[in-house]
């Protein structure tokens, strides 16, 4: 996974200037002199004009997670770190579950922190980080990964890294009591497109309805691929299947209030909800801010993300011309218009809306894309 290894060059803070030279590494690289160490002490260099200059040239691993930006990724010396996973991250600190299954208060280390970058939180939820440990259950995060997975925000032009290393959305909706909306289940897809997470359509109290009622509806979804869970927290039917798709993963869980999405949470795992609840409110209250992410862990292996703002999540920071490539239905034909800048709502000669008319594409797909390209 690790990506092409360069060089970047990196502006600093000027707080960095007056801090003399760490001698950590440097000193475990005499120590040692192994070739992690000789990666460490080399990733540290100050170039050209000594202490003064604010430029350096960190040896650094360039994510493949386009959305995130470039992550840096300095080397460091792994012997005396622990690998872990970020369940919160308030910025300054983060609450780190070593993979031994010890959960860390962890600060970031200043490289980390000084170091330029489109985000506004060098650590996110669901960063996977090596961090140094010390007393107490404390540490320092040392190392973050590469991402994939990536939902993020931009607020004030800078991204806003929500949460990473995300595996699947679960975008839950009811069959009925709220009605189907999908609409809002195409808005959804859009957002998981457009971050590349896998989407997975489930689709609660289908005991109130005859499943082959949604047939029609959920076929074309299942036609361009997205997997389909019909549950019922209720009855408990699915909820076998959903357990596994959880299983191991880092789950997002959107959908509309009243869906049914707490009581599948706990359908999952037994009073996994009331754990959500608890923990939200405890940090409410500590030095975690209200809308940041958190991981919770699940007794069978994996992760599920909460955040309040996620759960109803709008779509964010799509432009117009990029809503039809995030459907996967008009994917194949928006190439294909007379003119390059068609939007497929208007214009003569477009492939998109010849495909509707010849039935290639879903005539309520379509109207649900005319829907979000006008409300952009
Ligand atoms: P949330 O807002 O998405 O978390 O939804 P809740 O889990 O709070 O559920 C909303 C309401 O729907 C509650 O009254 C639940 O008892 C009910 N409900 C949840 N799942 C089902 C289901 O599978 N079938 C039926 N009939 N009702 C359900
Ligand atoms: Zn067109």
């Amino acid at each position: 996974m690790a990506g092409k290894k360069k060089k970047i060059r990196t502006s600093f803070r000027k707080n960095r200037e007056a801090r003399p030279r760490n001698s950590d590494l440097t000193t475990k690289f005499h120590k040692q002199g192994n070739s992690l160490d000789d990666e460490a002490s080399r990733s540290e260099r100050i170039s050209g004009k000594g202490a003064l200059t604010r430029k350096r040239t960190v040896v650094g691993v360039e994510s493949e997670a386009g959305q995130s930006g470039l992550a840096v990724v300095p080397e460091v010396d792994l012997h005396e770190c622990l690998k872990g996973r970020v369940l919160r991250s308030g910025g300054l600190h983060s609450t780190v579950e070593a993979d031994t299954g010890e959960i860390y208060e962890c600060a970031t280390r200043r490289l980390l922190k000084t170091l330029s970058t489109d985000q506004r939180h060098i650590v996110a939820a669901g960063d996977r980080v090596y961090f140094r440990p010390a007393d107490h259950r404390e540490g320092i995060i040392e190392r973050v990964e590469p991402r994939h997975g990536v939902l993020c925000r931009t607020s004030k032009g800078r991204q806003h890294v929500l949460v990473a290393n995300v595996d699947q959305i679960l975008i839950v909706s009811s069959a009925a009591e709220p009605t189907l909306k999908p609409h809002l289940i195409d808005r959804l897809l859009v957002t998981a497109e457009q971050s590349r997470i896998t989407p997975i359509i489930c689709v609660n109290k289908i005991d109130l309805v005859d499943p082959a009622d949604l047939q029609p509806l959920l076929g074309v979804f299942g036609q361009m691929g997205y997997q389909i869970c019909l549950l019922s927290a209720t009855t408990g039917a699915g909820v076998p299947l959903l357990r596994e798709l959880v299983r191991d993963r880092q789950s997002v869980v959107v959908g509309q209030s009243g869906v049914g999405k707490s009581s599948l949470l706990n359908a999952i795992e037994d009073g996994l909800q009331l754990r959500i609840r608890t923990v939200s409110t405890e940090t409410q209250k500590g030095r975690h801010t209200t809308t940041s992410a958190q991981l919770i862990p699940l007794a069978m292996g994996g992760y599920i993300v909460d955040t309040p703002g996620i759960r109803q999540f709008q779509l964010w920071d799509i432009i117009p011309r990029e809503v039809g490539g995030l459907f996967r239905d008009l994917r194949p034909f928006v190439n294909n218009c007379r003119f390059p800048n068609c939007s497929h709502t208007h214009e003569a000669e477009c492939a998109v809306k010849d495909s509707v008319a010849d039935g290639k594409i879903d005539a309520r797909r379509y109207e649900s894309y005319c829907q979000l390209f006008e409300n952009r």
